[in-house]
């Protein structure tokens, strides 16, 4: 696939390795963090994410929904947090 406009190549290390993925855009809520789905130009090199206007406004519309709780969302895992107590810093 080959991207038009905008991204030629990466802006964090210039690399030119840019494909359009689909990534897990993290969006956190509270103590959970909820996956949305999202196709966009990733830079292979350096993993760096590049969104266009309309996927932003996806992705803020998406974080206005989930933090109103107007949204259903199924769960695929759990945020689960380890609590040794011989770790010291
Ligand atoms: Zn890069």
């Amino acid at each position: 696939m080959t991207i038009k406009n905008s991204v030629l190549s990466s802006i964090i290390c210039h690399g030119e390795d840019i494909k359009v993925k689909e990534v897990n855009e993290e969006i956190i809520a509270g103590s959970d963090i909820v996956h949305v789905p999202i196709r966009t130009p990733v830079c292979m090199t350096c993993g760096e994410q590049y969104y266009d206007r309309r996927t932003m406004q996806y992705l803020e519309d998406a974080e206005n929904k989930i933090s109103k709780a107007g949204v259903k969302l199924k769960e695929v895992g759990k945020v689960l947090i380890y609590e040794e107590a011989s770790h010291s810093a």
